[in-house]
């Protein structure tokens, strides 16, 4: 079967879009395909969340646009990027969205995906490696490990509307927890896990700059959590695992701290 990258992008007449995962931010863990694609691209609109050293694998001559978006920060609004991105393949062009991780995990593709294609634009996406699923190559940590999590669920603490996850439903799940988007208030959040049922000795981990040189972490337990993230100065972007599957997280330098006490954040290793 033929390429859909060679199938597709053969009319230079006829723009387009691509929703590109670039993954967590190891250049390395980019897949070959986004890797095809975004060469393919004349146009890059790059999320804030892209690893830098991705950027350097575009072709001279690529238009290269920073559209980060970044809670609290300043950031390019939505609208002003979806219409970005219509106006370049309108003429033409062919238009990479380069998003951190998977474009569909907490990355807006579904909604981008479908402005585009109600204005006749085609769209398509390319998978990346989201940054939670990145946590267990990362650490070592085997997210399903069997007999301890039965499972693993991606979750956001931070909606647009405010709403939240079935804490109390998760905390009976068995489940690993992968939360994302969950540093802006740790010690609320901790606080809402613990009122809805998990253990304050649950293990948890935080993972700043998953797969980056920057790379940082922490292994503790629930009831340490906030005093940690604050001791350390672990900060977003973060994710934050819950689950007994943190225990056996086995990568070289991870070490499970049950203790209150500040401890040295291991690097990447
Ligand atoms: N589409 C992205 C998620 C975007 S939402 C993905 O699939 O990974 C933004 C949140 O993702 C951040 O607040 C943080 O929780 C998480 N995140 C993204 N990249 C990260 C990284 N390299 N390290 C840690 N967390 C990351």
């Amino acid at each position: 079967m033929k390429s859909s990258i060679e199938d597709t992008t053969t009319s230079p007449a006829k723009g387009r879009v691509w929703l590109v995962g670039a993954g967590p931010g190891d250049v390395e863990l980019l897949t070959l395909k986004a890797l095809r694609v975004l060469r393919l691209c004349e146009v890059w609109l790059v999320d804030d969340l892209v690893g830098r050293d991705i950027l350097e694998l575009a072709r001279p001559g690529t238009r290269i646009i920073e559209v980060g978006k970044r809670g609290g920060c300043t950031s390019t609004p939505q609208e002003f990027i979806l219409r970005l991105m219509e106006s370049h393949a309108r003429q033409g062009r062919t238009v990479a969205r380069v998003k951190g991780g998977d474009p569909y995990i907490f990355g807006r593709a579904g909604e981008e995906i479908a402005w585009l294609t109600e204005r006749g634009i085609e769209a398509q996406s390319v998978s990346g490696i989201t940054a939670g699923l990145a946590v267990a190559g990362a650490l070592g940590l085997p997210l399903t490990h069997r007999g301890v999590a039965r499972g693993v669920t991606l979750v956001t603490a931070h909606t647009a509307d405010g709403t939240q996850p079935d804490w109390q439903a998760l905390a009976r799940s068995g489940l690993s927890i992968v939360c994302y988007m969950g540093m802006s208030k740790p010690r609320a959040l901790a606080q809402q896990w613990l009122e809805a049922g998990f253990a304050p000795t649950l293990p948890v981990a935080v993972v700043q700059h998953v797969s980056c040189a920057t790379q940082r972490h922490a292994c503790t337990t629930l009831e340490h959590l906030a005093a940690t993230i604050e001791a350390q100065g672990l900060a977003s972007p973060a994710i934050i695992v819950l689950g007994e599957a943190v225990r056996h997280a086995q990568a070289q330098g991870v070490a499970f701290q049950a203790a209150p006490q500040a401890m040295p954040c291991a690097g990447r290793g």
